[in-house]
């Protein structure tokens, strides 16, 4: 009998411990772990350096609150600051907090400027920006906010891609645009540089703001520490979560001063946001990650992982349809429903997780090493070949 509510459709597997990139079941069965809690675990299970971290700074100080002065959260935020674009940085615990927080900070910016009608968001449809009521109705999925009502207020959505429809959105009510750079749950499908640009562009000439919701592309998943990188694009407002505490509930809205500028004293605030414990993780891990070295690797280990995958996407056409993503965040999209796939990913050892549109995700630790590139690999090739259609 279990006691907890049943909205989650968990599988039939529990584990006692974790070490780098492997998982050990309750029955003693070793797995290799490309879930890692959903991209969270960044430098996969216990690593050293954080199991350090965290030891020490229990034994000093776990929390306090905002009413006080936090300097292990102002070091994080400096470091945040000094490696992005970014002039500031609010702490969170979670992603769906993050980006509700950096809704509020768009509205709170247009009423800040005395256009408070400026208070509408467009974001694209069948998108993820968590599972708070405002983030639900962001997402603009129909299956989120399904008995949910009544709909919060303030989201006009776009497919993606759809230009157009985009462009026919904004009006002098219009706020932000709000997208993740690259979809993870919608399917892992990448916004191309030149689009950024382009709404980059489109913000600047209709006076609006952009939001990147990197909360699971961004912190070096891609091998840039954000995915957006590339583009050279400044959003407006970032808001991270997942992978920045390593496995310790940490999110964050990072932010250029014009936006900041509207968030006074009391407009908004979290109990266990940015304490002392979470910060000294987040701080670790930034560590680890900003390093230029750590994330050239993540980028030729990734650059490899895809490459194998499409090959091996080429010798099973009919079973794989495209392989997506950036850096560790991999989709591998079948022509049909993922789930039997994943099943048996799972009976050969392998754990990996679904997305919409038929994706199978993958996504390895950051300091995944080749070898165990090579093990997923196998095991994945071993899956199609004996995948009867
Ligand atoms: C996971 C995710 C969220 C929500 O994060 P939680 O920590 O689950 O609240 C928001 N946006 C994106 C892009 C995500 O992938």
């Amino acid at each position: 009998m279990s006691y907890l509510v049943k909205n989650y459709n968990r599988k039939n597997l529990s584990f006692t411990k974790g070490a780098g990139s492997f998982l050990y079941s309750t029955n003693g069965t070793k797995y290799l772990d490309f879930v890692q809690g959903i991209a969270v675990n960044s430098l996969g299970h216990a690593h050293p350096e954080l199991v350090k971290t965290i030891n020490k700074q229990a034994k000093k100080l776990w929390h306090i609150s905002n009413a006080f002065q936090i300097p292990e959260g102002e070091e994080l935020a400096k470091k945040l600051v000094k490696k992005t674009f970014a002039d500031y940085v609010m702490f969170q615990n979670s992603g769906t907090e993050a980006t509700e927080a950096a809704i509020k900070i768009a509205r709170r910016y247009f009423y800040s400027i005395k256009k408070p009608y400026k208070n509408r968001i467009i974001c694209i449809k069948n998108s993820f920006h968590g599972r708070t009521l405002a983030s639900i109705y962001a997402s603009g999925s129909k299956k989120m906010t399904e008995g949910f009502g009544p709909k919060v207020n303030g989201f006009d959505h776009f497919k993606f891609g759809d230009h157009k429809k985009l462009k026919k959105l904004i009006n002098k009510k219009t706020a932000a645009i709000m997208v993740e750079t690259i979809m993870g749950e919608g399917g892992i499908k990448v916004i191309p540089n030149w689009c950024l640009n382009g709404l980059r562009q489109l913000c600047n000439k209709k006076k609006i703001l952009l939001i990147l919701d990197e909360v699971q592309c961004g912190v070096g998943r891609t091998g840039n520490f954000f995915a957006f990188e590339e583009s050279k694009v400044k959003p407006d407002i970032v808001p991270i979560a997942k992978g920045i505490g390593g496995g310790f509930p940490i999110g964050a809205v990072l932010m250029n001063k014009k936006v900041a500028s509207a968030m006074v004293a009391g407009t908004h605030g979290s109990t266990f946001g940015g304490n002392p414990l979470a910060m000294k993780i987040g701080k670790s891990v930034l560590d680890i990650i900003s390093n230029k070295d750590f994330l050239k690797k993540v980028k030729k280990n990734s650059q490899y992982f895809h490459f194998e995958l499409n090959r091996i996407k080429d010798q099973f056409p009919k079973i794989i349809k495209e392989i997506r993503g950036k850096g560790f965040l991999i989709g591998i999209q079948l022509h049909e429903d993922q789930s039997r796939f994943i099943k048996s990913l799972m009976t050969n050892k392998l754990l990996t997780i679904k997305a919409s549109e038929n994706v199978v995700r993958i996504l390895p630790p950051l300091n995944v090493k080749r070898n165990e590139i090579n093990l997923a690999l196998k095991i994945i090739k071993k899956v199609c070949v004996s995948y009867n259609r």
